[in-house]
């Protein structure tokens, strides 16, 4: 089943056509446990956490309710307020050679990036004003939890997990928090629906891609992953109690780089689904610290400030 957002944050199931174009969707946002469009945007993850409850009312209403042409409704990201955006940096061991990078996902375990930088699949990335500095993309696998749960163990960790979606985490290069770099709004374009889990065969066998402007810049598949699927959950519920809804970004592979405003991204996950993303230029977006780090390659001491010895 592929679950969506759309419309103001409507809930709806996808009904695949013979084609992409003739795709469907069903709006089923009176099943769900909460009333859509309050705020907080929180009414697809009670439907997530109760889902296997509402599943066969959905799928009978999915049957039996008049469906719209895809075309003409405007999806939004699937999740939108989950309580925890993890992510795993450096998880396939091509892309840590390019970056020249000491992290490894095995050894440096996780990171956060802020649920607000989440955005949707008709929303451009908006890349941030700030002097000197690339802002990368990075083509990732989402994973979206369904049973919340601590200390998973390998074995039940395809137990927790609910759905699958498209994920670009963006980056501005350098050397600031990584939380900062990676949590700017629109910095984390998801979608353009949620597979569920039992239509995927094996989460550890899935094709991904990341074009630019119609040139292949990602094409990988996450056999790949230095840290698996499985191990992601094992990891992340290690430390932290795992909630309906979260998100899990499970990696870049190599051919990370920068994007400009026109360009247009598309990214791919066979079995998952596709999004094309433009870019554009933001206003605003540098602050004190980037400021302060671009003072300090301009001055030839970025070297001396990882090493405690800047004088600027
Ligand atoms: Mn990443």
């Amino acid at each position: 089943m592929r679950l969506a957002k759309f419309d103001g944050g409507r809930i709806g199931i996808i009904v695949p056509g013979d084609a992409p174009a003739d795709d469907r969707i069903v709006d089923i946002s009176d099943l769900a446990p909460l009333p859509v469009g309050t705020w907080p945007p929180v009414a697809e993850i009670a439907l997530i956490a109760q889902f296997a409850g509402i599943r066969p009312a959905l799928e009978a209403a999915a049957a039996q309710r008049p469906a719209q042409r895809l075309a003409e409704v405007r999806l939004e990201a699937p999740v939108t307020w989950p309580n925890k955006l993890l992510a795993y940096p450096a998880n396939y061991h091509a892309h840590i050679a390019e970056m020249s990078s000491q992290n490894r996902a095995d050894k440096n375990g996780f990171f956060l990036k802020a649920p607000s930088s989440i955005s949707g699949p008709n929303d451009p990335i908006v890349i941030p004003d700030i002097d000197g500095r690339e802002v990368h993309h990075e083509c990732e696998l989402a994973i979206v939890i369904g049973k919340g749960g601590r200390h998973v163990a390998r074995a039940d960790a395809l137990a927790h997990i609910f759905g699958y979606a498209c994920l670009v985490d963006m980056t501005v290069r350098g050397q600031e928090e990584r939380v900062m770099r990676k949590s700017f709004d629109t910095f984390c374009p998801l979608g353009p629906w949620i597979v569920t889990a039992d239509e995927i065969d094996d989460p550890d066998r899935l094709d991904l891609q990341l074009t630019v402007n119609g040139e292949v810049r990602q094409q990988a598949n996450t056999r790949d992953l230095i840290v698996d699927v499985r191990d992601m959950i094992v990891l992340a519920s290690s430390v932290s109690t795992l909630y309906p809804g979260d998100v899990i970004a499970t990696g870049t592979p190599e051919g990370v780089g920068p994007l400009a405003a026109g360009d247009t991204v598309v990214i791919t996950i066979a079995g998952v689904g596709s999004m094309t993303l433009p870019v554009v230029q933001g206003q605003g977006g540098s602050n004190i610290a980037f400021e302060h780090h671009n003072a300090l390659r301009a001055a030839g001491e970025e070297d001396r400030w990882k090493s405690g010895t800047a004088t600027v």
